[in-house]
């Protein structure tokens, strides 16, 4: 994991930089606030930050405050390096949301352990957020997770006037698997239809448990016309796959309801277009993907 050691005096900066280049740590050094908060834009930036309270320009506590305003992708460590010891001080740091601090000089074997518990800390609540997003059972996404992900898609897919397609994906006749080789191989077929899922999904798509043996997959950025071939490319894949399980090699088939909306869209809308999109691919004989007919409903702005 990435250190970000922000301190605006050379001496005191390569020193810390090479007690924890020693000790294994993947070292980023910036000179002042400023710079720090650059490097907190850029992409994959570091999670674990040693920020030097006094700096020109903005200071570590300063920096400290704005980063927590922030709205970064995943959450962040700071320990404030301070040469103050008053304990008012350390309150003033950690107000600005800093979760330790460190006062110079300081031992370098109390600051590896310091660092220590933020890793620590960084990995629990990164298993935190994991479970919190993530169905139990399959590993994909949990139902409010996708929808929050179609929530922040359609607004992107609004602002850059890019296309959008939502799709519910159902199992066909699942009853029949769990009352042919019982419930336990019935959890490992859903398992199995996720890895495959997962296993042709495009980086930036989103799956997702929406119940039962129902899921939602948000594509971004396919026209109609792509996001046909898409989905009945993905209906072939899973009809010509069979998935391996205790009980034996079990085949499956799925039905596949969706919509095309362009950005700005309501959601609500847009799961129940492609519900009934579903609901007339299983009224056709399942084993096939139908799109929504009433697009006009679907993609009506809702201001
Ligand atoms: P259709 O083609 O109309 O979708 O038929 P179906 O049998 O798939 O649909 P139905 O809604 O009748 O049955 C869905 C079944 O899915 C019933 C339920 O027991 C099973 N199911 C729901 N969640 C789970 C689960 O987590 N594990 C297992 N093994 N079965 C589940
Ligand atoms: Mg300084
Ligand atoms: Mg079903
Ligand atoms: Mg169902």
């Amino acid at each position: 994991m990435k250190i970000l050691v922000a301190e605006d005096e050379p001496t005191s900066r390569r020193m810390l930089e090479k007690i924890l280049t020693v000790r294994g740590y993947d070292v980023v050094t910036a000179s002042d606030g400023r710079s720090a908060w650059r490097t907190m834009q850029g992409g994959d930036p570091p999670r674990l930050l040693l920020l030097d309270w006094v700096m020109s320009g903005m200071s570590g506590v300063e920096l400290c405050k704005k980063l927590k305003q922030a709205e970064l992708e995943k959450p962040i460590y700071i320990i404030i390096v301070t040469a103050m010891s008053k304990e008012k001080d350390l309150l003033k740091g950690f107000e600005a949301g800093a979760d330790d601090y460190i006062t110079k000089p300081y031992n370098a074997n109390e600051l590896q352990a310091r660092i220590g518990v933020g890793m620590k800390m960084l990995s629990a609540q990164d298993s935190l957020i994991y479970t919190a997003n993530h169905d139990y059972l399959t590993g994909a996404l949990n139902r409010r997770a996708v929808i929050d992900a179609l929530h922040r898609e359609l607004a992107r897919a609004g602002r850059e006037k890019k296309a959008l397609t939502t799709a519910i994906l159902d199992i066909d006749r699942f009853k029949n698997i769990n009352d042919t080789y019982g419930h336990m191989v019935g959890d490992e077929v859903l398992k199995g239809l996720v890895r495959k899922l997962q296993s042709i999904a495009r980086p930036y798509d989103y799956i997702g448990r929406l119940g039962g043996e129902e899921f939602l997959l948000v594509l971004p950025g396919l026209e109609s016309v792509d996001s046909g071939r898409r989905l009945e490319a993905v209906r072939q894949e899973v009809e010509d796959c069979s998935i391996t399980t205790d009980g034996g090699d079990v085949g499956l088939t799925i039905s596949i309801g969706a919509v095309v909306a362009e950005g700005d869209a309501d959601v609500d809308k847009i799961i129940g277009s492609a519900d009934r999109a579903l609901y007339r691919a299983k009224d056709e004989g399942r084993n096939r993907v139908a799109f929504a007919r009433e697009k006009g409903e679907a993609i009506t702005r809702t201001r």
